[in-house]
């Protein structure tokens, strides 16, 4: 599997489809979460990093107000739309993800009189690795270029947020979009989802010795089916019942004293919270940890992490608690899944020396639970959205 698809190959399929060149050629990134699940709709903490998997799109203005899209990875093509007549949640299909950037940046009083676009990816998708993110956050780069808008990084990651969960329909927090937009080479992004500050946190592991394995089960996650939207109301019935404006207010000293305050609201909602307070803590203690140079220690911070999501939030499946339970045993330091569950992919923190067997083990184990082989490969921190011609 490539990293990227060429600027070069990605302008010439333009040029063919379109008739013309573009005016530019823009590349957004995948992610993997190392810590903070189900955090960012919680106002909480996350960690994500750029994966050098990218979204790469060809980019042209129009003055008629005709949006044409289309992909490379998908066998439908010219989707033709009109701009000024984008309507949220209409089932467009893939189309929806690029449509609905342009509608949120017009929603946001911007001037788009539409565009040609065409882009390719190498985000899988449906792996939990924000292959929806890549996508919006590209084509949002673009516009920002060519009609001179002038938004930063986090501005374009609330456009891309607000397509996802008001045009597309999909209820995701702000995290995808802000690593998309915001990460930088060899760093994780230390976010507060509250009010989108920022650190670039060092996370060269190779420089210690270690590797970050991402494992993609191949087991398609469904964002879009209840139970995401399940989770999050219940944590917003939590932060109502314990009287603050998002579980990120409840400090995890409190948590005991905030769970015995939960018993009426039942008990998946007291799990809830204790994931999401405790989760958010597991930030704190991450952050610790890497600026104390203590990078091994973050391994079993991430194991726990898997334990709440697997228990408390009851997110996980067997394919993600397999990989977590068989590169532990074979000697991993730390592993968890990575992204909004229910399939996908986990992560898992490895010494270099001991990356191919622990790959060979959970590779192994799934052959031994029958399971479809997972993709295995290194999440090397790589740069958020820009611009490649
Ligand atoms: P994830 O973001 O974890 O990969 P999502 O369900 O949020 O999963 O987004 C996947 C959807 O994004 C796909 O079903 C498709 O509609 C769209 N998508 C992603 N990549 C592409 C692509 N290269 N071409 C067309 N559509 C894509
Ligand atoms: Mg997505």
């Amino acid at each position: 599997m490539s990293d990227s698809v060429g600027a070069e190959r990605v302008a010439r399929d333009f040029r063919r489809l379109y008739g013309a060149g573009p005016e530019g050629v823009w590349a957004a990134p995948g992610r993997v979460n190392l810590i903070g699940e189900y955090t960012d709709f919680n106002d909480g903490f996350v960690m994500p990093l750029a994966l050098p998997h990218t979204a790469v799109a060809a980019v042209s203005r129009r003055t008629d107000s005709v949006l044409r899209v289309h992909s490379a990875d998908v066998s439908q093509g010219v989707v033709h739309l009109g701009a000024d007549a984008l309507v949220p949640r209409s089932d467009t299909g893939w189309a929806a993800y690029p449509a609905g950037v342009v509608w949120a940046l017009r929603e946001a009083g911007h001037t788009i009189t539409g565009a040609d676009i065409h882009l390719a990816s190498t985000v899988p998708t449906g792996a939990g690795l924000s292959s929806s993110a890549a996508l919006e956050v590209v084509t949002a780069l673009a516009l920002n270029d060519l009609y001179g808008l002038g938004l930063s990084g986090a501005e374009l990651a609330v456009i891309a947020q607000r397509a996802e969960n008001d045009f597309v329909g999909v209820p995701c927090g702000i995290m995808d979009q802000m690593a998309s937009a915001c990460c930088t080479e060899g760093h994780a992004l230390y976010l507060d989802t509250r009010d989108l500050t920022q650190r670039q946190v060092p996370f060269d592991l190779a420089a210690r010795g270690l590797r970050l394995l991402v494992v993609d089960t191949r087991v398609k996650h469904a964002l879009g089916d209840g139970a995401y939207a399940e989770r999050r109301a219940g944590c917003e019935a939590g932060a109502r019942a314990l009287g603050v404006r998002a579980l990120r207010d409840i400090a995890y000293e409190e948590l005991p004293a905030a769970l015995g305050r939960l018993s009426a609201e039942g008990e998946n909602v007291r799990r809830y919270v204790r994931h999401v307070v405790s989760d958010d803590h597991r930030v704190e203690q991450v952050i610790g940890l890497l600026d104390a140079g203590d990078v091994r220690a973050v391994g079993p911070v991430l194991t726990e992490g898997h334990a709440s999501l697997r228990d408390d939030l009851r997110v996980s499946c067997p394919e993600l608690d397999l990989v977590v339970t068989a590169a532990t045993a074979a000697g991993a330091l730390g592993a968890r899944m990575t992204g909004g569950g229910f399939g996908g992919s986990a992560i898992v923190l490895v010494e270099e020396s001991d990356a191919e067997a622990v790959s060979k083990s959970v590779t192994e184990a799934f052959a031994a639970a029958g399971h479809t082989a997972p993709r295995i490969f290194p999440a090397i921190p790589a740069r958020g959205a820009h611009r490649l011609i």
